[in-house]
């Protein structure tokens, strides 16, 4: 029963983690803080941009459940912690490295869903501006843009 618990805390925490960072993409990114992610708009051949900083923005409240979670032996926090920790590795996976192409990984793939989730972001990037951005979110991907991608031609085409 314990083990169902841990596993249900890093699977809730990693969908909500989705929630999470459409939110803070659309009205902080995009708001307050837009000076951070401004760069990641533009073209550049920088090898880090100041929207890096959001990775180690997120980082701090998976290390506090990581601390808080094991203190007393390693309880839900814990595997919250886990859950933010691999969200945070699926994120830059599929933004940094098959989307932006950072590393150049897994070029070849030509999966669907991967070709869905890069035809949603790169519209999202089509707006250089703070306003009126779309397709904030990251690993859901709505409908429409699986629909778009039938033809089989690898994901950087
Ligand atoms: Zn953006
Ligand atoms: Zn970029
Ligand atoms: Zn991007």
């Amino acid at each position: 029963m314990t083990i169902f618990i841990y596993f249900l805390s890093t699977l809730f925490t990693f969908c909500l983690m989705e929630g999470v960072a459409w939110f803070a993409h659309k009205y902080v990114m995009h708001g307050f803080l837009w000076g951070l992610h401004e760069d990641h708009h533009r073209v550049h051949n920088n090898l880090f941009e100041k929207n890096d900083l959001f990775a180690l923005i997120f980082a701090v409240p998976s290390a506090l459940l990581f601390i808080f979670g094991s203190l007393e032996g390693i309880d839900f926090r814990f595997f919250m912690g886990l859950g933010i920790l691999i969200y945070g590795i699926c994120y830059f996976l599929v933004h940094d490295v098959l989307i932006h192409r950072r590393f150049k990984w897994f070029d070849k793939t030509t999966n669907r869903y991967f070709r869905a989730i890069r035809k949603a972001h790169k519209v999202h990037h089509k707006h250089q501006q703070k306003e009126d951005g779309e397709c904030f979110g990251m690993l859901f991907v709505p409908l429409k843009y699986f629909k778009e991608t039938t033809k089989k031609e690898a994901v950087w085409k």
